[in-house]
């Protein structure tokens, strides 16, 4: 279970409403994960949790198959993976991928947060992947969109 310290406390918390906050320099907009008290980008300590998309791609991951602590016995195998956010080149979010056959595994997958409730009072932010940005239903909505784009024009042509 994560301490919850006093850096960290609005990520849990932010977790168990369902809500992927980050740090964000209040001054540049750089976000800054995992939390610390100093901007990367510009060294200000102006930092404040805002909540991000919950979108991003598979930067690196693991398939771990062997549990090395008992509370993983019948969870393994479980993939540990860096996302790196949407919102910033770079920044890398520590988390587990889930709903994702491993074949399908890959770096550069779509993901999305997921809110998943371990423990009873403990909700963890993880991802899974991005299905409808990439399957067929967006196809058909990209579709849908362009029609609706182009019946303006059409009837304007009239
Ligand atoms: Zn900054």
């Amino acid at each position: 279970m994560p301490r919850l310290t006093g850096l960290t406390r609005f990520f849990w918390e932010g977790a168990a409403r369902r809500s992927l906050l980050i740090l964000r320099c209040q001054e540049c907009g750089y976000y800054t994960h995992p939390p610390r008290p100093v901007c990367r980008s510009c060294l200000s300590m102006e930092l404040a949790p805002e909540e991000v998309s919950g979108r991003g791609a598979i930067y690196m991951y693991t398939v771990a198959v062997t549990a090395f602590h008992p509370f993983w016995k019948d969870k393994v195998p479980y993939t540990i993976a860096v996302v790196e956010l949407a919102e910033q080149p770079g920044l890398g979010v520590t988390t587990n991928i889930v709903d994702c056959p491993e074949k399908l595994l890959r770096v550069g997958l779509p993901v999305e947060a997921t809110f998943v409730e371990t423990a009873p009072g403990l909700t963890l932010p993880m991802f899974r992947p991005a299905i409808r940005a990439t399957g067929p239903r967006a196809a058909s909505e990209v579709v849908d969109r362009s029609e609706d784009s182009a019946r303006p024009a059409a009837t304007a042509g009239r």
